[in-house]
């Protein structure tokens, strides 16, 4: 989820290492490290927090080696220390492996490895994958280079999603690199060849490139690089030569954070599904510890957060409520914590903030703990301080969220928060598991949907176009649909700096009506099956004072005199609010640039709010 640097040629491997980490700061990391094979041995250098420290250590100055590894950790499993850092060895010190991403069937591996005597020093699903290469080097026979046979079967054998790079001191003068779902690739030259996750690490060093493939094995040594499909047959690969700049490339080609965080939603989804939802099975949490007593227990769950991290709890309180049928409330973290809230042992209390610091919802969490509530915390950061202060811990894998206006974690959180209500229901047997069964089918189906809904970027940007010089816009929906009203008012608020106001769109009449003339805009979400003739009489209501209108919906509403209407994938209701927040949070972003603005950095605001 981070980053990953490699260097082998005739200079020195530690400065470049160093060098690349630098330039992959931006992305935010807890932990980094370097390996290199010196005088025979791999040697290596790692630890929680900045790269800074780890050029501290006057050792590094003396490594005069040319070939080297190197890694910053977004910690997925296991706290940000020294032992979960990256690279990690085999046991026989042979092996040094740096990750991005997640390997989801490390549990099983690890007891498979276990019983053939191997022992584990870290909590990170990563160390599998050095044992696993020494395992299969060592005992299977091999025809041909069995170094990188060894890390073909042993990567076969994992689950999940992967960018790797192997060194081993049996063969110092290569290193193989494979790619599953996270990005890598290899920078080449005559004599030196260069290996990231992200092209800004070695851009300084050069414009030619190897975009690495999903399956695809490579062994780069100094002068050449082979490259091997998986079945071991060798290909050649033509180089491609990029002409970004730096700031360009650290946005991946995205002119914003906040774009490239908006078109990485499929994939935050994927990782945060993980392997907690699969068909057929029941969902699963190995890292949460709730027994199914306590479970039976709960008669009041409470969601508390601030913000986006509250509105998605909005839609979460809905699937909590529906599956489990126990009542389910949200509160804003600042009124919670300062209203006397009634919590007793019976009371769960789940607290959502992605950088898991928010001073507000770190306050509402001790004072539950305080009153003998449970306590369960949200958050995209391992190890962060709810986390710390929480009865149980789950953790959505989005991956480092830049901008400071949230999008995919805020899709994550309303995942996790999905599947959290389908374990319960589960547990507690209180929904039929043909409805969980097809709510299952639907998250499954999530990813290839959003790709869709990202689709109609350009009429959004058509839109956007029609209505920037606006000073006011409305949000109208029912239900979730609601829910993502408030949330894409926001969005348009923290960006664009346009007034904006979301309503339940039955409270229309009940006084906002008034403040509808000729030509403003009102933004109607449409997903329900069951609700949506209602709203649409609403938007009717508008639209016959004068509004311009933009629905997003995924109901055939045809016949209807709207401006413009955006179709989105049909899926259940109660997980629409992952679709339908897409072009909202788009049409804020194209707003902003019309505008002119800082789309990353919006006046005022700031990326983690740590102060009351
Ligand atoms: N899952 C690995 C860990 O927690 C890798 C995380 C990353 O991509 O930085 O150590």
């Amino acid at each position: 989820m981070c980053g990953i640097v490699g260097y082998i040629g005739d200079k020195k491997a530690t400065p470049i290492l160093i060098n690349g980490l630098l330039s992959l700061e931006y992305r935010g990391y807890d932990s980094a490290g370097i390996a290199v094979i010196q005088n025979n041995e791999i040697c290596t250098f790692k630890d929680k927090g900045r790269v800074a420290n780890l050029q501290k250590a006057p050792e590094l100055n003396n490594l005069t080696s040319n070939i080297g590894i190197a890694h910053t950790r977004w910690a997925t499993h296991g706290k940000p220390s020294k032992e979960n850092s990256h690279p990690h060895l085999d046991n026989s010190n042979n092996f040094a492996v740096v990750h991005n991403g997640i390997i989801e069937n490390y549990n099983e591996l690890k007891e498979f490895l276990s019983s053939k005597g191997y022992k584990f020093l870290s909590e990170t699903d990563t160390e599998v994958i050095p044992n696993l290469i020494h395992y299969y080097y060592t005992n299977e026979i091999f025809e041909g280079d069995k170094f990188l046979q060894a890390v073909k079967v042993a990567t076969n054998k994992l689950k999940g999603s992967y960018a790797i790079e192997v060194i081993s001191k049996l063969h110092p003068d290569r290193i193989i690199v494979v790619r599953k779902d996270s990005p890598l690739v290899i920078g080449t030259k005559a004599t030196e060849n260069f290996i990231a996750s992200d092209i800004p690490a070695i851009l300084s060093y050069t414009k030619d490139f190897y975009l690495l493939d999903d399956y695809e094995y490579a062994v780069v040594y100094k002068d050449h690089v082979q490259f091997f499909d998986n079945t071991l047959s060798e290909h050649s690969k033509p180089v491609k030569n990029i002409e970004w700049d730096a700031t360009s490339a650290e946005k991946n080609g995205y002119e914003d954070y906040m774009l490239k965080e908006i078109y990485e939603q499929p994939n935050a989804i994927l990782e945060t599904i993980g392997t907690r939802l699969k068909l057929g099975e029941n969902c699963c949490f190995d890292d949460i510890g709730i027994t199914k007593e306590y479970l039976q227990k709960i008669n009041k769950i409470y969601i508390v957060a601030c913000g986006t991290a509250m509105h998605a709890g909005l839609v979460g309180k809905v699937a909590l409520e529906k599956l489990t049928h126990i009542p389910t409330e949200v509160d804003i973290a600042s009124e919670f914590r300062y209203r006397d809230p009634i919590l007793n042992e019976k009371t769960l209390c789940i607290f959502i903030s992605q950088s898991g610091e928010t001073a507000d919802t770190i306050a509402a969490l001790k004072l539950s703990k305080s009153k003998g509530a449970k306590t369960l915390a949200i958050s995209n950061v391992v190890g962060s301080s709810i986390t710390r202060e929480a009865d149980y811990s789950i953790y959505t894998h989005a991956g480092p969220e830049i901008a400071v206006a949230s999008t995919k974690a805020y899709t994550s959180q309303i995942v996790l928060l999905i599947i959290l209500a389908i374990y319960f229901a589960e547990n507690l047997q209180s929904t039929n598991s043909s409805v969980l069964n097809n709510l299952k089918n639907d998250i499954l189906d999530l990813p290839t949907k959003l790709e869709t809904v990202l689709t109609e970027t350009e009429n959004i940007k058509d839109f956007a176009k029609k209505v920037y010089n606006e000073t006011d816009m409305y949000f109208l929906g029912r239900g979730t649909d609601y829910a993502v009203s408030m949330e894409g008012s926001l969005k348009l608020k923290e960006i664009s700096y346009i007034h904006s106001e979301s309503y339940a769109a039955g409270e229309l009449k009940h006084g906002p009506i008034a403040l509808i003339e000729n030509g403003v805009t009102v933004i109607g979400i449409l997903t329900n099956p069951d609700l949506v003739e209602k709203t649409i009489s609403n938007i009717q209501e508008v639209v016959s004072r004068g509004a311009k209108t933009l629905i997003i919906t995924n109901q055939n509403i045809t016949n209807n005199n709207f401006d413009f209407v955006i179709d989105i994938p049909e899926t259940n209701n109660l997980i629409s609010p992952i679709l339908s927040i897409v072009p909202l949070q788009l049409l804020a972003y194209y707003i902003s640039k019309y505008k002119g603005l800082d789309v990353d950095k919006p006046r005022n605001l700031a990326k983690s709010v740590t102060v009351e």
